[in-house]
């Protein structure tokens, strides 16, 4: 572990902390930001009145307007001067936010990454290769600050010039990859173009994140490139990679809880749900300086699991991200997430991982069709083979969705691959 006192801390000592840490940065946020001193004050919330951790549930969220309606610098707090580092989101839902770092906010951010590659069996012995963008997105430069405080040897490749990314992993013999899961999966499969085989690299771990993915698509990726994959979770409002991560048991992220209080609200009425129960997860940071967020909603979607893992870390673990609320598409009354149609066709026969939803209206109806890609061509001459597995797969989606969609079946490599976040819904609506 990169730091056993925190990460297997006493849950009465963590809360201890977790509170001494609320209580300041109210009091930062109360002092510095008048969006936040005005909020807090409309609430009735002073921070001398933090007196516990459920005093958390009395300051109002935050949301990702209040960040846009500040664009770019409004919600920091801190003077420019103490900053020394800018990104910003990666805009998938609209508008960037932006997001600053102090000094002490970039030696946070890559303690809580370093904890978190360690976890995932990177050590200092390592040579991982980086294959996220390196740019105004967080995810390369999170990652690439853990890994070398752990002492691995960093290859900044960053994403895309995919036939140079396996050869540099051939003849640099990486050892881990970072990347998200969708390019991944690509890069495999260039990889098995140019007659590269599993024993020709030295790969041993995948840290995967930005993106969602399935238990199924995990296992896919675990096969194709012969290594242990895990996943990690993060946003560039809270800091960027490293809110929490996967150890090697697979048994949901570990939460940095000493430097993020979680909470999973119901989205509707922002009720405080138990743990176990799913929602979306609220999340307050409490040692960030430049830009501290208070109970922020991160619109995705999961569950809070409290029990201790075999790891030996106590630290509060988060499942597998379900989608984005904002994914989550309504047809005709009924919710489907990507991640159910993803779970469905990464079980079938025949086909290939890579899929899209296209919505659009029939009329005044709601119609879905999943487009995925076979894994070889030569089934598009069977014509009853074909008819047989688009049955089947439109049955199986009926069963796991409750609803009706098209299957259309097509040729190899006809969907667009990603560098980074895939593109999984065309909603022609
Ligand atoms: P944007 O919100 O514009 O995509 P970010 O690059 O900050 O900007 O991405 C944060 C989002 O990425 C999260 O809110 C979440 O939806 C998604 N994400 C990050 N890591 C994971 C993960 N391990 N599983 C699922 N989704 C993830
Ligand atoms: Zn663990």
């Amino acid at each position: 572990m990169w730091n056993k006192a925190i990460e297997t801390m006493r849950r009465p000592d963590m809360e201890a902390l977790q509170l001494e840490r609320l209580k300041a940065t109210v009091g930062r946020v109360y002092n510095n930001v008048p969006f936040y001193r005005k909020r807090l004050d409309d609430a009735g919330v002073t921070p001398e009145s933090i007196k516990s951790l459920k005093d958390l549930q009395r300051i109002p969220f935050t949301v990702k307007n209040d960040l846009r309606d500040h664009y770019p610098f409004g919600l920091f707090a801190v003077p420019m001067k103490d900053i020394v580092r800018i990104h910003a989101s990666s805009g998938t839902t609209g508008k960037p936010t932006t997001v600053g770092y102090t000094r002490a906010d970039l030696e946070m951010w890559s303690e809580c990454v370093a904890r978190l590659v360690m976890a995932a069996g990177a050590t200092g012995d390592d040579v991982a290769q980086i294959a996220f963008g390196y740019g105004l997105f967080t995810g390369a430069f999170g990652l690439h600050a853990g890994l070398e405080k752990v002492g691995a040897a960093i290859i900044p490749m960053s994403s895309g010039n995919t036939e140079k990314q396996i050869m540099i992993m051939q003849d640099y013999k990486s050892t881990v990859l970072v990347s998200t899961p969708s390019y991944a999966l690509y890069m495999a499969e260039v990889m098995a173009e140019m007659g590269v085989k599993q024993s020709d690299i030295a790969l041993k771990y995948g840290l995967f994140g930005a993106e969602g993915s399935t238990e199924e698509m995990r296992a896919q990726l675990e096969s194709r490139w012969g290594i242990i994959a895990t996943e990690n979770y993060g946003m560039s409002e809270l800091v960027g990679p490293g809110v929490s991560g996967e150890c090697i048991h697979k048994t949901g992220m570990h939460i940095n809880e000493d430097c993020f209080i979680p909470e999973i609200i119901n989205p509707e009425t922002g009720e405080v749900l138990e743990y176990g129960e799913k929602g979306e997860l609220v999340i307050t940071t409490i040692l960030k300086e430049g830009i501290p967020l208070l109970r922020y909603r991160t619109k995705d979607i999961t569950r809070l699991i409290p029990e201790v893992c075999p790891c030996g870390r106590t630290s509060i673990r988060m499942e597998k991200i379900q989608g984005r609320s904002d994914d989550m598409l309504i047809i005709r009354g009924v919710n489907v997430f990507p991640s159910q149609v993803e779970s469905v066709l990464l079980g079938m026969p025949h086909i290939s991982p890579h899929y899209q939803l296209e919505v659009s209206k029939n009329g005044f109806v709601d119609a879905l069709k999943v487009i995925v890609e076979l894994e070889d061509s030569s089934l598009l001459e069977s014509f009853s083979q074909l008819e047989a597995l688009e049955k089947s797969i439109r049955h199986k989606l009926q069963v796991v969705l409750g609803l009706d969609a098209r299957v259309q079946l097509t040729e190899p490599k006809t969907i667009e691959r990603s560098m980074g976040k895939a593109k999984r819904v065309i909603d022609l609506r």
